[in-house]
């Protein structure tokens, strides 16, 4: 498309977010934290809420029958939009954070059968989880968690000062010497970076260990959605508000039969055949796992909002790029640092370097010129102390952002840098 062109077609594609109309002036870089909500969004939620307000799965009723599936459309539409093998399956969850606690929980679990699937699950060696320090707290907590529980051990691929990830096999085999590598738990996309991992070498070692091999995608479910369907990840983990959705749900995708040999996850309604004093029987995958009634309006949204992602995809993916670039020239052209400077695979996050400025600062002082980042620890403490930082001021951008974003942060920056030089 002529620059031109491109630009009146963004331009248009940006007056889908009333967020802009209700908040003038704001320059918005914080979509690595959630993203706006286009018109086709809210609608759908608000139609629900308004018109077809009832339950699923349970109504006899037409209009129960007609938002059952709705829902079930949408479900099909996650596993279309994140991977789509014939096996897989989409269990709707809170987001991402209670995507990965339902996998920790059930996977680790002892009453789960996975090893007809896994090899690692029937080798006598001590089990074993590997994870990276450049997870979010969403994707290292709730492994804690299960970990002490059952007695698994935890390893953490290091990462470089820049934030990339650092595959030694020496260090790999030293672990495979003594343990069983039983789930590969890694994302995609760092919200701190933007750094879009080479997970490759790690879905090769889960293929060759017998490993279950997860996606945390939260991030690169908008940057990186080729990535994610190349990698066949075991399962993925997304939420729908950062990729155009409301909050309130998200949804885990991985394989039925391997679902089925689950333990469950939650107790409750909807996800039982048969309820007796002593004890219970479930429904298959994936409704054992979704005990009680869903997010049913944000479901709604969900479908509203992937409709839009694979609408506009070439949007998205062009903008990012071109956003990038430009961001990367402007920054770079004003001394202004960012981690992952030098890697090649990356979209447009930017965790900035302003030495001797702390984030907060630098975050209040935008905010005060009417630009919105986020700063702190990003939910990645581990990865903060590999960075040698306590905190960062991260700029995040998405397909309604443009070139004048990028210049409007670049002069908020070098106003904050004027006032601290002028107060040193
Ligand atoms: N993983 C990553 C990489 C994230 O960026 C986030 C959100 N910042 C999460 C997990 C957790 O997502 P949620 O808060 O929507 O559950």
């Amino acid at each position: 498309m002529a620059f031109f062109a491109y630009l009146f077609f963004m331009q248009d594609l940006r007056a889908e977010f009333p967020f802009f109309v209700e908040n003038p002036g704001l320059c918005y870089l914080d979509s690595a934290a959630t993203s706006l909500k286009p018109k086709a969004v809210i609608d759908a939620l608000v139609r629900y809420n308004r018109a077809e307000s009832v339950n699923v799965h349970r109504g006899v009723y037409a209009l129960s029958q007609k938002a059952t599936e709705t829902v079930e459309a949408v479900r099909a539409q996650v596993v279309d939009f994140t991977l789509a093998q014939r096996e897989n399956t989409a269990i709707f969850v809170r987001g991402t954070t209670e995507g990965i606690n339902l996998l920790a929980h059930i996977l680790t679990s002892p009453e789960s059968e996975l090893a007809p699937f896994f090899t690692s699950f029937a080798s006598p060696k001590k089990p074993a989880i590997l994870l990276s320090e450049a997870e979010h707290h969403a994707n290292i907590v709730p492994w804690q968690i299960v970990a002490r529980r059952h007695g698994y051990a935890l390893f953490y691929l290091p990462v470089n000062k820049e934030g990339e990830l650092q595959i030694s096999k020496a260090w790999l085999e030293t672990i495979l010497a003594t343990h069983a590598l039983r789930i590969i738990a890694l994302s995609l996309q760092s919200n701190v970076t933007g750094i879009i991992h080479d997970l490759a070498p790690l879905r090769a070692l889960a293929h060759e260990q017998g490993s279950i091999f997860i996606v945390d995608a939260a991030q690169a479910i908008v940057h990186a959605r080729t990535e994610l369907r190349q990698l066949v990840p075991d399962f993925a983990v997304f939420s729908g508000h950062k990729i155009f959705g409301s909050t309130g749900v998200g949804a885990v995708v991985g394989a039925k039969p391997v679902l089925d040999a689950c333990t469950v996850y939650q107790g409750g309604g909807a996800m039982i055949s048969l309820v007796e004093k002593e004890q219970s029987q479930y429904l298959e995958a994936p409704a054992r796992f979704e005990a009680g009634t869903l997010p049913i309006g944000e479901i709604y949204a969900l479908g509203a909002a992937l409709d839009f992602a694979k609408k506009h995809e070439q949007a998205i993916v062009e903008n990012d790029a071109e956003l990038t670039a430009y961001a990367d020239e402007c920054l770079r052209r004003n001394n202004i640092g960012f981690f992952g400077d030098n890697t090649t695979r990356r979209s447009a996050i930017y965790s900035l370097r302003l030495d001797g400025i702390h984030a907060h600062d630098i975050g209040t002082l935008l905010d005060e010129q009417g630009i919105a980042i986020r700063a702190g620890h990003h939910c990645c403490q581990i990865l903060m102390r590999a960075l040698g930082v306590t905190a960062t001021a991260r700029a995040s951008f998405s397909v309604y952002n443009s070139r004048d974003d990028v210049d409007r942060l670049v002069e908020g920056l070098r106003y904050v840098r004027k006032i601290f030089r002028k107060s040193a």
